[in-house]
């Protein structure tokens, strides 16, 4: 389109396709302002600018999104083969189109801009915790079953909102990331490890792992702390950041172990395959509303009890949650089909689960880590004050998008 900015071509699709009244005010019409609104829509006429994202996880997406419908030009470049980064629907290793949640699964009512860009997108949204039979609490080998309500007026964990407040996206995380994708599509470049950023005068240059050099404006840098020195920065990032990326800023170890059974066997007891253990250990049952027979259940596992299932191979790791969940589900080995498991800490381009940094690491370091180093900018959720949701991805990405937008096109 290049004769039109994007602003004004939404504008114009709008009117073709309806999307304004027409009717009896066009000319009244054609002087209004597009009739776009999203949660984190950026305001104001500012020149613009070329801009290259590295990571198209919920930082980049939101990011790119904003910028791309206030007229920037915008290239995203993300290592893996899909875009998502840490929302990631397992979908290819169950039957019957069943899917389960590697990353982000559940989203409590405060957080306005992850349901807003669901509402944004017409993502219907379920309840996250199932609404009947008996919940699990598995203590030193003995089994204690909760009813429905006892436990969904408690909590996941002491200051969190109640079981009951909590949904998801209906069909899956990962059609939260892909519907930004959907519109940014030509813009987005996968399998596209970023290698080096070097900044000047003249602009910033970003070299990918087959040699090819972007030019822009502006970067926007989301990449997780603990693969970020993957990145060569020239001239050298400030003492602060490289402290953080090396180490420093301390992140949460996570694995999710899955496994599907050919009969939801325990529901013969009315459980509904949710519960606790304390290992600890949260249980879920990412299928209990979808069409049976065959059932996932999931082992989330977080810090220490993380290493220890990443530190056994494929088919121990199995065994070590089936043992303990003969316990919880008697007679699991009976029914169980197969399993696999995902390990944040092991994933390539995340290298651990969310930051988590001690009281000291977040009071020294915190302001500096999403602080814009010339033409650099960075977000993620290590750079908000949610670490480990949606929610921080997505206000930091939208916050460096600001930086990006308000600034002038050339550094003086
Ligand atoms: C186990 C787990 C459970 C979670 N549960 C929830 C939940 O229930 N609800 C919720 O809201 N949130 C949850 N979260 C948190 C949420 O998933 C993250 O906070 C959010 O997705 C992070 O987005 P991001 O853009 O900051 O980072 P990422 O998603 O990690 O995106 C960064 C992107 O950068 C790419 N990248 C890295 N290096 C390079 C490079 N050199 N070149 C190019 N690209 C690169 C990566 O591949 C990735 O796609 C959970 C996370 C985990 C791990």
């Amino acid at each position: 389109m290049p004769d039109l900015t994007r602003r004004e071509f939404l504008f114009k699709t709008m009117l073709i396709t309806g999307g304004l009244a027409l009717a009896s005010c066009e000319d009244e019409v054609q002087d209004e302002e597009p009739d776009y609104e999203s949660p984190g829509m950026l305001l104001g006429d500012y020149p613009p600018k070329n801009v290259i994202i590295v990571g198209a996880g919920m930082a980049g997406l939101s990011a790119g999104y904003e910028l791309t419908h206030a007229g920037h030009n915008v290239t995203i470049l993300e290592a893996r083969s899909r875009v998502g980064g840490r929302v990631h629907t397992h979908r290819n290793e169950f039957s019957d189109g069943h899917f389960a949640e590697a990353g982000a699964a559940r989203i409590p009512p405060d957080h306005d801009m992850t349901l807003g860009y669901a509402d944004h997108f017409n993502l219907p949204l379920d309840p996250f915790y199932p609404q009947s039979g008996f919940f699990v609490y598995l203590s030193e080998n003995t089994r204690t079953l909760i009813p429905t309500n006892d436990f969904l007026e408690g909590r996941p964990w002491p200051t969190s909102v109640q079981h009951k407040d909590y949904v998801k996206i209906r069909g899956g995380t990962d059609l939260l990331p892909t519907a930004f994708a959907e519109y940014l599509a030509d813009q987005i470049q996968l399998m596209t490890p970023v290698e080096s950023i070097t900044q000047n005068s003249g602009g910033v240059f970003v070299r990918v792992s087959d040699g090819t050099e972007f030019t822009g404006d502006r970067v926007l840098c989301t990449v997780p702390l603990p693969v970020l020195n993957r990145i060569q920065f020239s001239p050298q990032l400030s003492s602060e950041k490289l402290d953080a990326m090396s180490g420093g800023y301390n992140y949460a170890s996570s694995t999710r172990l899955f496994m599907q059974f050919a009969e939801r066997f325990w529901e013969n007891e009315g459980l509904n395959g949710w519960g606790y253990s304390d290992w600890p250990e949260e249980i879920w049952q990412p299928t209990w509303d979808r069409e049976g027979p065959r059932g996932i259940l999931m082992s989330y596992l977080r810090y220490d009890r993380a290493d220890e299932l990443d530190a056994l191979s494929a088919s121990n790791q199995l065994e070590h949650v089936l043992n303990r969940w003969e316990n919880v589900f008697p007679g699991i080995h009976d029914h169980v089909e197969h399993g696999s498991s995902h390990s944040w800490v092991k994933d390539e381009w995340s290298g651990g689960a969310w930051a988590s940094p001690t009281e000291e690491q977040y009071e020294v370091l915190e302001h500096h880590i999403g602080e814009a180093e010339g033409r650099i900018h960075f977000a993620g959720e290590h750079a908000s004050d949610y670490h480990g949701w949606m929610q921080g991805a997505i206000v930091s990405g939208l916050r460096a998008a600001t930086e990006i937008h308000e600034s002038a096109s050339l550094l003086t």
